[in-house]
């Protein structure tokens, strides 16, 4: 526990300190690689930038996180040179501190909380923590320590995202024997499938992952539950529970003429395809994309950002975002759109798509959109965009749809537990179901969300599955 009274420099003086300026590649630069687009910080950096966390008592930025992260304990260990201990902290509460740190929208989060954010720049919070971690994994922090007593206990975790690893590892760590179930091949789900390279490199999750199976957690990929194994099967195979966190990974269509063209994808595959090696990928998906001259990515969102940006390295020259509103009501975050802006993306507002339009070929060569303009708020909040009876065309080679994803319907279906509005219905405060047994959470019960509310929603679960396996274990004595 951090005295506060005793702080090093004073709080007055850690409000003048200047900010640390976190390198990033030029646009010319990462747009000819697919490294992150951060670079790396030295310790000292890294210190300094610690040492502008006033060390505030009520630390709002604890109860922004989802995960209630101690950040300015953490900050603390930092400061005062010790980043391994400062990595610590974060992984009493967090299994991905490598990966939030990265991936979080911590401008809404722990730094849109932050105290001395509010006359200045906020502590450097994500950056700071995926450095730590950074240290953490690569100087022994992932080695496997003592394991409780096995209590001979089994559980299936359905789907090998966020939510499947963590649930996974909390559990290993309290002696449950722990096998997770995934459509894909390989495990990491959107960590894996989602998040393109330039966002977080690869060796961060594999690395993880061997964590994961030195711990004892067994991986089975290609199997679809509901389909190739079902939930009653699973109780039949000796499984004492199941948690579903199989995320939400049906990318949304778009209901229109010429969907089904050769050049027009949904996100995921457009994703996979141009991120990951052949071999990870279905036999179906292993064809490299084709070479595209002009992309159009309808949506605007993360992952419309993230398809825009691996359009731009994967070499067109053209990229353009298509989304029905304006910037100001554009989901997903600022520096996301900033990076894509600064990597050549053009941005098309108020544009609704009618249709896409073959050329003499029979690939995709033009989308027909219609112009709207802002009316009314709707039930979002955000002003309903409506037609203003100009329509136009973009010309491209490529589509991509980026419009949002839902979950898949057969795995609750199969698992006969509630559903309401297209997701899982849980006990908020447990993960449980109506069904006795069965556990829930992540992007499944959410809709697709954060990979850090996902991570909250597992470490709740996990507790609560360890409770009803002792349960269990005590009506069995
Ligand atoms: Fe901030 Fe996310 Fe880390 Fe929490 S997990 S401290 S919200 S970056």
């Amino acid at each position: 526990m951090i005295d506060r009274s005793q702080l090093d420099i004073d709080r007055k003086v850690r409000l003048k300190l200047p900010h640390q300026t976190i390198g990033k590649q030029s646009p010319d630069t990462r747009t000819g690689n697919w490294d992150e687009v951060y670079l790396p910080i030295t310790l000292e950096v890294a210190k300094a930038e610690a040492q502008r966390c006033i060390q505030c008592p009520s630390a709002p930025c604890i109860t922004a996180c989802p995960i209630s992260n101690d950040i300015p304990g953490a900050l603390w260990k930092l400061e005062h040179g010790d980043a391994y201990a400062a990595a610590e902290v974060f992984y009493q509460t967090s299994n991905l501190p490598e990966m939030c740190g990265r991936l979080c929208p911590q401008e809404r989060l722990c730094e849109g909380a932050c105290v001395v954010g509010k006359k200045a720049k906020p502590v450097a919070i994500g950056r700071l923590e995926a450095f730590v971690a950074d240290v953490y994994r690569n100087h022994g922090g992932y080695d496997v320590g003592p394991l409780p007593a096995p209590t001979n206990q089994r559980v299936a975790v359905v789907g090998a995202g966020p939510a499947g690893m963590a649930v996974a590892e909390e559990l290993v760590k309290k002696g449950h024997s722990v096998t997770v179930f995934d459509s894909w091949s390989e495990p990491g789900g959107v960590l894996l499938y989602g998040i393109p390279n330039f966002k977080m490199q690869k060796e961060i999750l594999d690395q993880k992952l061997d964590y994961l199976r030195r711990l004892g957690i067994t991986f089975i990929g290609d199997t679809y539950i509901g389909r190739d194994l079902t939930i009653e099967q699973l109780f039949e195979q000796g499984f004492h529970a199941v948690f579903l966190g199989f995320g939400a990974s049906q990318g949304n269509q778009l209901e229109i003429d010429g969907g089904d063209l050769p050049g027009v994808a949904v996100a995921t595959e457009y994703l996979v395809r141009g991120n990951l090696k052949p071999e990870q990928l279905p036999e179906e998906m292993r064809a490299p994309l084709p070479d595209a001259e002009r992309v159009l990515v309808i949506g605007g969102g993360d992952t419309a950002m993230d398809c825009a940006r691996t359009a731009v390295r994967l070499g067109a020259k053209e990229v353009t975002c298509a989304y029905r509103r304006t910037e100001a009501e554009q989901p997903g975050r600022q520096e996301e759109r900033t990076h894509a802006a600064e990597e050549g993306v053009s941005f098309e507002y108020l544009a609704a798509p009618l249709c896409f339009e073959a050329g003499p070929d029979g690939h995709v060569a033009r989308v027909q959109f219609a112009r709207m303009k802002l009316g009314e708020p709707d039930d979002s909040g955000r002003r309903r965009p409506v037609p203003t009876g100009e329509e136009f065309t973009v010309a491209a080679d490529t589509v991509v749809i980026a419009i949002g994803y839902t979950i898949d319907a057969s795995v609750p279906s199969d698992a006969g537990v509630a559903v309401c509005d297209g997701l899982v219905v849980i006990d908020k405060g447990t993960g449980r179901t109506d069904r006795a047994g069965v556990f829930a959470g992540g992007d499944c019960v959410n809709g697709a969300d954060l990979v850090v509310t996902a991570l909250a929603d597992a470490r709740r679960a996990a507790n609560a599955i360890d409770q009803y396996l002792a349960g269990e274990r005590e009506a069995a004595a």
